[in-house]
Formats: C-alpha cells, sequence, structure tokens
C-alpha cells in the first residue's frame, strides 16, 4: 500500500484541482491511502475535506487543534501513515503528482529512499533562490548531515525509513534534516517545479530565516564551538599586541592619544561578545523547548 501525506493550511481553492490531479495519478495503484492533515486551517479546508472524504474511502483526515506548523503536520502524517511507502506531498500542486508513478517505479527497483530533485527554481524569486542556496551551501559546510540541494519533502520512503522518524524523538521537527539524517539506499530522480495554481505561499520571509536557523541548529554545533576558536585567536593577537604596547610606554613612555584604538578594541569586542552570546541563546531556548516534551501536535479530531 502507498500512503500519501499532505499537510494542508487553508487549502481550501485547491482541494479540487489537487484531488483530481491526485486520483489520476494514482488511478494505476490499487492501494493507496490518503491522509490529510488540517493544520488548523481557518477557511473552508476541513468542511470540503469531509465532503470529498463522504465519497472517497481511501482518505484519512486529521484535524488538528490549531496551526501547528508544516513540520508538525508532517511528522503526524508519518506517524499514522500505514503504507508500505509513504509520500509526504504538498496540495498546491507544486509538488507535481505525475512524478508519483515514477517515485514509486523507482522504490519497486528496490531503492528505499527516492528524493524529487526540482531541476530549476523558476517561480521563485532571485531573493529566494538564492538564499536558498546561500541556506544549503552553509548547512552543509556546518554539519556532518549533508541534505542534497533544491529536494524538498517531497519524496517516497520506504516502510522502515519512516519507522526510523518515527523513533526520533525531538520536538524541533527540521524534517529535510531528519529525513537525510536516517539514511538507507537513496536515489534521485529530478522534475521541474511549476508555480502554485491557487492561493499563495504560507511562508514570508522571517519564517524562512527561522526555518533556515532550526536547520543549522538542529544537525550542527559549529555555531557554539567557533566562539573558542574566535577567542582565543583575539587573546593571541592582543597579547603580542600588549607586549608592543608595553615595549612602547616602558622605551618612549607614556604617549595620551590612543582613543581610537581604545574605542575600536572596546566596541569590536563588545558587538563579538553579544553575537556569542546570542548564537548561545539560539541553541538554550531550543534545549529550554525540547526538555518541556511537550507534544508536537494535538489532535482535534481523526475522520
Ligand atoms: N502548510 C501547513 N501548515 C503551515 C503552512 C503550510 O500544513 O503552517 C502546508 C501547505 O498547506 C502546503 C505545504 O505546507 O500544502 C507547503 O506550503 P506552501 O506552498 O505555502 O509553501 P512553499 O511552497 O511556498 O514553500
Ligand atoms: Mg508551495
Amino acid at each position: 500500500m502507498i500512503s500519501l501525506v499532505c499537510p494542508m493550511y487553508n487549502e481550501e481553492s485547491m482541494l479540487e484541482v489537487f484531488f483530481n490531479e491526485i486520483f489520476k495519478a494514482m488511478c494505476d495503484e490499487e492501494d493507496y491511502e490518503i491522509i490529510c492533515i488540517d493544520d488548523g486551517s481557518t477557511d473552508n479546508t476541513l468542511p470540503l475535506l469531509l465532503s470529498i472524504k463522504s465519497s472517497c474511502s481511501r482518505l484519512r483526515v486529521i484535524s488538528f487543534s490549531r496551526n501547528f506548523g508544516k513540520e508538525a503536520a508532517l511528522t503526524a502524517g508519518l506517524q499514522h501513515a500505514k503504507g508500505d511507502a509513504i509520500i509526504p506531498i504538498d496540495t498546491d500542486l507544486q509538488d507535481p503528482p505525475e512524478v508519483i508513478g515514477i517515485l514509486i517505479q523507482e522504490w519497486r527497483r528496490g531503492f528505499q529512499v527516492v528524493l524529487a530533485k526540482r531541476k530549476e527554481r523558476l517561480h521563485d524569486s532571485w531573493i529566494k533562490r538564492t538564499s536558498a542556496k546561500f541556506f544549503y551551501k552553509l548547512h552543509n559546510k556546518l554539519s556532518h548531515q549533508q541534505i542534497p540541494n533544491n529536494v524538498g519533502d517531497f519524496r517516497l520512503m520506504d516502510r522502515k525509513v519512516v519507522d526510523a522518524i518515527n523513533l526520533l524523538p525531538e520536538r524541533q521537527r527540521f524534517m529535510k534534516g531528519i529525513f537525510s539524517w536516517v539514511g538507507f539506499r537513496t536515489t534521485i530522480v529530478t522534475y521541474s517545479r511549476p508555480a502554485r495554481v491557487f492561493g499563495c505561499t504560507k511562508f514570508n520571509f522571517w519564517q524562512l530565516w527561522n526555518f533556515a536557523l532550526e536547520g543549522v541548529t538542529s544537525f550542527s554545533t559549529v555555531p557554539l564551538k567557533i566562539w573558542s576558536y574566535f577567542g582565543a585567536i583575539i587573546s593571541l593577537s592582543s597579547f603580542f599586541y600588549s607586549l608592543v604596547i608595553i615595549f612602547r610606554t616602558t622605551v618612549y613612555g607614556v604617549d595620551v592619544p590612543g582613543y581610537a584604538s581604545l574605542l575600536v578594541a572596546v566596541l569590536f569586542l563588545g558587538g563579538t561578545q553579544l553575537i556569542g552570546i546570542g548564537v548561545l541563546g539560539e541553541y538554550i531556548g531550543r534545549i529550554y523547548m525540547e526538555v518541556k516534551f511537550r507534544p508536537l501536535y494535538i489532535i482535534d479530531r481523526e475522520y
């Protein structure tokens, strides 16, 4: 059986086209289920879903008590999916359903993870493309766990892979990283990503920035560690500089001017210390969230 996991947040305008496309793409499969997670939508997504469900028994609907975010919705979907292969797919048709067939084909050939990689990002703005590229570069430099460029959540995962993911207890869930952390035999298929058909993106710049921070802090402690080296470099150079100053004062006497160098040193050190504390704060904040052991999501009802 194949499970499709579809996170949905205020997607009423998309539902009809989405399901038409899905049913078309899945017509060759005899056994599949569609798990829709209504992530606290405030529009008509849930009633519409239920009306579609009344005519299609393959549909399972999980509705959250409020908006918990896409990562939580995906997690819930993976935990509830019963299939032998699981495919998370966006509801806005940006993950083209016709690719599903290819993913399944590769899975039947023996791969446990089949990644769908976008060929290009024609429909994203220049700033989104560049910042995404920069993020992947930075993330892969900093963390041991590599995430492949331009691969989103759209992919196929074998039952074993999903069982492994479900074992991970962490609350801060950066799914892209988690997906690649578990490993398994992987292959890549490429597709071109279309623009959103209806509705608009649910992520603004600030959310994407926080998402990127989440990614880096979830899988790397390098930002924490660099401060020791940074501190060592500064102390070492200050030591040599102090030798120079002491030598100069003892040989040439006290020389009052020095306002500029003093101010630069104070400001520079103050700034770097604040950055260091900020980085510490990012991690401590995450430790705090993690130790509270709150559930990742709360289900209002399953249909
Ligand atoms: N989504 C969600 N919860 C959220 C935000 C988004 O379940 O809080 C779903 C949304 O309905 C869609 C998918 O995540 O199916 C991707 O969202 P979107 O298309 O807005 O993101 P983008 O493609 O711009 O990255
Ligand atoms: Mg989208």
